[in-house]
């Protein structure tokens, strides 16, 4: 496999600067490009006039093997997208009869009289290779010259995905022998990103094919790897020996591979064990308890909306009594009283304490019979992140706590 060639996208039309259409084309141009492994380090948006671009796709082409146009195909004096890549790479138009004709029979097809404009339809740069477009009047073409490859698409976003995904995409991974690159995602839960940086270490993180890279969410990890090969099967054959040597230093926070979910994988956990999870909330109800799959009959949950209900359990001395007293004294005690394997308390209320050195809003503790873990939140109910920590956090501590085990 040789070096993948850096590629550039030029999207044409002067709606797309007049904020009048967005430019989806690009978007899904540059996925296309990254899930081959060709790099793309600049997109231009460029309106319909010659002189702006030629000089986009010109410049363009100074930085990248490979240009890839969107938009002014057609036959409308507006559409100058031949012209500019022509007198981009210093090459003529050509009429081509054989094109004309092709036009003329699509027109015929659909019972409309071709008109003269629609001629200029049936010229490329010369030396251009056709892309027949059996989707659309407008033919696309591929330039390639010394300069480098300009591919030249329609604008309508049907046509182009069709032709792209058809012609081009096959194209590029003849030319240019690109390989399959295979992505595979581990999901992390109750490690923060430095330190599972630290963990997996920087000779892993280095490496480049396959490669391996964090991604950090609310509450949790993503470990990326992609491994780039002639077959899918040896990009998969990478992956997995890079997953055996990952794994090895952070497997204990790995709790599923690419569509698993932190709530499916926890309550799996529990459903399998046979353990009893009581949930309390109060203020956010619902962070935890509303992961629970339906019909799971092992876990009840109580809800509080008013704190004052919780006050009953708060120590002697109020001074004290922060969230996280009350968090910690709640799951210890409904543990016992419940007899469960494990509590869970949610705490959520910015206001609960008048006098204001007690910043903290959320709170939450996980008591099992051999560990209690607790968090405290500055954020507050309102914080549209609560929910999302909270519950990150709470599942993630779940998961592992009823992993290494619930019995004293
Ligand atoms: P046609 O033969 O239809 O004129 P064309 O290649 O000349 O095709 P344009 O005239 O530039 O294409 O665009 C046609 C339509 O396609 C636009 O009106 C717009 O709706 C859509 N379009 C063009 N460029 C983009 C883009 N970059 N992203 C999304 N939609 C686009
Ligand atoms: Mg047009």
């Amino acid at each position: 496999m040789s070096d993948n060639p850096n590629a550039e996208i030029v999207a044409i039309g002067t709606e797309l600067l007049l904020g009048e259409i967005t430019d989806t084309n690009s978007v899904f141009v540059a996925r296309q490009l990254r899930d081959i492994g060709v790099n793309v380090f600049f997109m231009t948006t460029v309106g319909d006039n010659l002189a702006r671009i030629t000089e986009a796709i010109s410049g363009a082409l100074d930085r990248a093997e490979v240009v890839i146009t969107t938009g002014g195909l057609g036959p409308t004096v507006d559409d100058m997208t031949r012209q500019a890549v022509a007198d981009a790479v210093g090459k003529p138009l050509e009429f081509h009869q054989a094109l004309y004709d092709g036009i003329a029979e699509r027109f015929r097809g659909f019972g409309s009289r071709m008109t003269e404009n629609n001629r200029q339809q049936a010229y490329l740069p010369q030396g251009g290779l056709l892309v027949e477009n059996p989707v659309g009047t407008a033919p696309a073409f591929i330039v390639e010259s010394e300069r480098g490859v300009v591919i030249s698409l329609p604008g309508v976003p049907r046509e182009m995905k069709y032709l792209l995904r058809a012609d081009v995409m096959p194209y590029l991974l003849r030319k240019y022998q690109l390989g399959i690159i295979v992505a595979r995602t581990l999901r992390t839960a109750g490690i923060g990103e430095s330190a599972l940086d630290d963990q997996i270490g920087a000779d892993i993180l280095s490496e480049t094919n396959p490669s391996v890279g964090l991604a950090a969410h609310h509450g949790c990890v993503d470990i990326r790897m992609t491994a780039k090969a002639e077959t899918k099967e040896a990009a998969e054959t990478m992956l997995d020996r890079m997953q055996v040597r990952v794994e090895s230093r952070v497997g204990g926070h790995v709790y599923g591979l690419d569509d698993a979910t932190l709530e499916d994988v926890v309550w799996q956990c529990v459903r399998q064990q046979g353990l009893r999870v009581h949930v309390i909330e109060a203020g956010l109800a619902g962070v935890i308890s509303d992961s629970f799959p339906e019909g799971c009959g092992l876990l009840s949950s109580t809800w509080y909306d008013e704190p004052l209900q919780l006050y009953e359990y708060s120590a002697a001395d109020e001074a004290e009594a922060t969230l996280r007293r009350l968090a910690i004294e709640v799951a210890r005690r409904e543990r016992e009283r419940r007899g469960v394997d494990a509590s869970v308390v949610v705490l959520s209320f910015p206001d609960l304490y008048e006098n204001a050195d007690v910043e903290q809003g959320s709170a939450i503790a996980i008591c099992t019979a051999r560990d209690l873990r607790y968090r405290v939140y500055g954020f507050g109910a309102q914080s549209p992140l609560a929910r999302e920590w909270l519950s990150r956090w709470g599942l993630a501590n779940l998961w592992r706590m009823l992993r290494e085990g619930c019995a004293d």
